[in-house]
Order: structure tokens, then C-alpha cells, then sequence
């Protein structure tokens, strides 16, 4: 998912909706938008892309109010329905309470059946719900307390964007999977899943939020504060390889430089002889380029994406996903004709877009088709909010490289190691990333037990 939140600027609504259009990529379910006016909240929500989620009389609804957050949804726990749609607005008669989250959390199950079992009554199939009910039973004083306690009773990734009438706050669980970003514009502050929203409406990027932050907006200021100590940040591997947008920097660096360097540190492990380099368009440009220079092996565009085809990996069943990369992806004929070409795509989950791309290329007249992937085997479901799906299926978590060769009919197949995608991220500062779909080592204890996609 993809949130933004910005607090005390005249155009706070018109300013969220060009941000949440930046961060599509992030989810393409559902969007919406919660604002204030200091004294009440108002919020409008709908199915699909932005543009279709929001019509325009909603929008006109929504202008003019100088506080606002919203989401755009990505569906990895809840069902693909409107009332799992963010940001949720609650209404009770001590204030409204708006809330858009980005994450998955490992104990809303547990929590949630507790809940119930004292009389609770959910909405949403959603796990990001049980925030709502931990903050509203916390008989904690004052209300930064009580958001503090709720927080801590959470287990797994997050990035909140709370709204109550008088206050913006945000936090990020304690190893920071999952990234918000701080910005400023025009003296107002405002947080963002990644700096491409900044750049979309002109904010500066301050700096990333860390785990275990909480940092609250009033019209009296920005309050900086931690609701947790913690010293074991894990941000998400896969955001660097395929989920964040290439512009969007982390810790003042671009995933277009970082997938560059993926790009050129698997060349060291992949020595093979060929023409022409490839990468899968968009996500996989980079680490194409980065291998090219590399290997001084040219890089072409040998593989066209249509544009108005979105990210096809999210299409529920496997027949719509074939279909999907189909439509989405076509060889350029007398580029790969005759040639031995290496294509570089930043991961294989199911092998549904390898498989497609081996078959058009070879039908357009490759002559040697190399794979190299800028990311170890995905081996293992997400449970911390990416869909890199089920055990079932997941090619590499039974299937070894060279199997999945043998599958997708490369001529080879190579993969970065999770010891030099390691070494890239701390070239760039990393100070230690989840990598539990590569190795199953998993940062956070999986409480619920239940896997997202098979609730
Ligand atoms: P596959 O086709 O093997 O199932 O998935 C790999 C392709 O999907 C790659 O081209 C990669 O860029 C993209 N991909 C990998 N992980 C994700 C994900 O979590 N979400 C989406 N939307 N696409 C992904
Ligand atoms: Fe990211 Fe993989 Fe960790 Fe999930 S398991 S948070 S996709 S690195
Ligand atoms: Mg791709």
C-alpha cells in the first residue's frame, strides 16, 4: 500500500490526491482520502485505480480542507472489497479517528478474536482494524499515550497515518519494514510511503522516518518522540528490488542507483557470453543498465511494455496473470533476432513473466536466452505486506535454479546471492534488510499463524 498524510496547508486535498497518483504503484485496489477541518472529519473511498476510485463531485467534496491523508490499496490481507478500502474513518463521540496503514500485521488475528470474544464489532475483514479498537479501549491518559500503548500491543509491519480533528500522527513499528518518508512544503508538514510523492508536489524530502518513531502534527508543531526503543531495523528487501519507484530515494539514495548496483553485482556471478542485455520493463531497466556497464555487454530494448497495462503481478488467478504479462509485454523483433541475449528481471516468483518472455523471444528469434534475476530465489510467503504469494505458489520454494531453467526453457539461469545483495545495501548504508522470502529467516515472529492470501 501506499499512504501520505500532511498537515496545516491550504491545499491539503488537492496536494494528497497528486501524491497518492505518485504512489499507484503501490496499490491499484482501492484509494481514498480522510480530511479535517478541525473540528470534523470527512472522508470518501472507492475501488480501483485513483482516478476511478475518486470521482470528481467526491473530490470537489473534499477540497478546501487544510488537513488530509490518504491510501492507495494494495490487498495482501482482507478481502478485495470497498469496506477494506483506507483510509477508515470511525466516528465516535469523543472525535473522529482516521486511519491509513501500510503493512501487514502478524497478531490482528489473535487480537482480534480476543476483541470479539468481549463484545467487539468489526467492519473489516482488514487486519489494520484492531488498531482502531486497541486506541479507542486504552485507558491510557491523554491521547499520545494511548496511541503509544495501542502500538505496542502490535506485532509486524507498519506505517500509520493517524487523523484525529486536531492532530496528524504517524509511526513506524520497530524495524521499520516498511517506509514513510518526512517532507515539508510550503511550512507544512507531510509523510509519504516514498520521496516520489515529494517530488510530485514539490515538497522537500527531510529524511526517512525511523523505526519505532512517532511524530505528531498539531497546529502548534511537530512533537518528534519513539513509542518503542529498538536497534534491529529490517527494512523490506523487496522495496529496493521491485516495489518502490525508481526516482524514490531511501536515505538520500534512489532504488534506480540501488537496483543499478544489484545489476552489477550479479554480473560477478553470472559469466555468461552474449549480444544484447534486456531488462524487463519498468522495474528491471536499472539493473539491466547496471549489469551492461558491468559486462560491456550493450543494453537494448528488446522487450516493449505497454503503458496502459498496470503491474500485472497483483491480477488474481493464473489465468488472468498470463494474459496480463501478454498484454503487457512484446519482444521488438529485429532487435533479439539471431542474437544471444541475456534478460535481466529483478525476481521470479510464480515464473509466470520468465516463462512468457523466453517463449516471445525465442519465437521473435533469439538465438541463446540467458536469465539473470537481480535477487535471490524467492523461497518464501511475505507475511509483512507484500503479495510474493503462497508456498504452493512459489516456483523456487520447491524447485531449485535449475529446475525452474528447465520450467521457464532458458538456456541458463542465474541468481544474485543473498550475500551480495547484502553487500549492495550496505554499500548504501543499509544497516541490515528483511530478507525472510529469500531465506526464511523471519525478523518478526508470525503469531497468527495464517498466511495473508489463505484467510
Ligand atoms: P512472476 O511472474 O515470476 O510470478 O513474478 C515476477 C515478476 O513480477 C517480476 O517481473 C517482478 O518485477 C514482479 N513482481 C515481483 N514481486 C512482486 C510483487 O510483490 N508485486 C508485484 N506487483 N509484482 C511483483
Ligand atoms: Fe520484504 Fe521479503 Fe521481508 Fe516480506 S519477507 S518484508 S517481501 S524482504
Ligand atoms: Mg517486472
Amino acid at each position: 500500500c501506499g499512504v501520505f498524510g500532511i498537515w496545516g496547508h491550504p491545499e491539503a486535498s488537492e496536494l494528497t490526491y497528486i501524491a497518492l497518483h505518485s504512489l499507484q504503484h503501490r496499490g491499484q485496489e482501492g484509494a481514498g482520502m480522510v480530511v479535517s477541518n478541525g473540528s470534523y472529519l470527512f472522508g470518501a473511498r472507492g475501488m480501483g485505480l485513483l482516478t476511478d476510485a475518486l470521482t470528481k463531485d467526491q473530490l470537489r467534496s473534499l477540497k478546501t480542507f487544510p488537513y488530509a491523508i490518504g491510501h492507495v490499496r494494495y490487498a495482501t490481507t482482507g478481502g478485495s472489497e470497498l469496506s477494506n478500502v483506507q483510509p477508515f474513518l470511525f466516528k465516535s463521540h469523543h472525535g473522529d479517528l482516521g486511519l491509513a496503514h501500510n503493512g501487514n500485521l502478524v497478531n490482528a488475528m489473535n487480537i482480534r478474536r480476543a476483541l470479539e470474544d468481549e463484545g467487539a464489532i468489526f467492519q473489516t475483514s482488514s487486519d489494520s482494524e484492531v488498531f482502531a479498537h486497541l486506541l479507542r479501549r486504552s485507558k491510557a491518559g491523554g491521547k499520545k499515550a494511548r496511541i503509544k500503548s495501542a502500538l505496542r500491543q502490535l506485532k509486524g509491519a507498519f506505517a500509520f497515518v493517524i487523523m484525529h480533528e486536531d492532530s496528524l500522527t504517524v509511526a513506524v513499528d520497530d524495524h521499520g519494514v516498511r517506509p514513510l518518508m518526512l517532507g515539508k512544503i510550503d511550512g507544512a508538514y507531510c509523510v509519504a510511503s516514498e520521496t516520489c510523492a515529494f517530488a510530485a508536489i514539490n515538497a522537500e524530502y527531510i529524511r526517512d522516518i525511523e523505526p519505532g518513531e512517532l511524530i505528531t502534527m498539531t497546529d502548534d508543531g511537530i512533537d518528534f518522540d519513539r513509542y518503542t526503543e529498538t536497534d534491529k531495523p529490517n527494512m523490506c528487501s523487496m522495496e529496493y528490488i521491485y516495489f518502490a519507484r525508481a526516482d524514490s530515494e531511501f536515505r538520500g539514495t534512489s532504488t534506480y542507483t540501488i537496483r543499478k548496483a544489484l545489476g552489477k553485482a550479479l554480473y560477478k556471478e553470472m559469466d555468461v557470453e552474449a549480444d544484447i542485455v534486456i531488462g524487463v520493463p519498468d522495474s528491471s531497466l536499472a539493473a539491466a543498465k547496471g549489469f551492461s556497464d558491468a559486462s560491456g555487454i550493450p543494453q537494448e530494448q528488446g522487450l516493449l511494455k505497454n503503458r496502459y497495462v498496470g503491474r500485472t503481478f497483483i491480477s488474481p488467478g493464473q489465468e488472468a496473470r498470463e494474459r496480463a504479462v501478454r498484454m503487457k509485454l512484446s519482444p521488438v523483433k529485429d532487435i533479439v533476432d539471431g542474437k544471444r541475449v541475456i534478460v535481466i528481471d529483478d525476481s521470479i516468483v510464480r515464473g509466470t513473466t520468465s516463462k512468457f518472455i523466453v517463449k516471445a523471444l525465442r519465437k521473435a528469434g533469439a538465438k541463446e536466452i540467458h536469465m539473470g534475476v537481480s535477487s535471490p530465489p524467492i523461497k518464501n510467503p511475505c507475511y509483512y505486506g507484500i503479495d510474493v504469494s503462497t508456498h504452493a505458489e512459489i516456483i523456487a520454494s520447491k524447485k531449485s535454479p535449475e529446475e525452474i531453467c528447465d520450467r521457464i526453457g532458458a538456456d541458463s539461469l542465474t541468481y544474485l546471492s543473498v550475500e551480495r545483495m547484502h553487500e549492495v545495501y550496505r554499500t548504501y548504508g543499509s544497516r541490515g534488510e528483511c530478507d525472510a522470502c529469500f531465506t526464511g529467516k523471519y525478523p518478526i515472529e508470525i503469531i497468527d499463524q495464517v498466511l495473508p492470501q489463505e484467510k
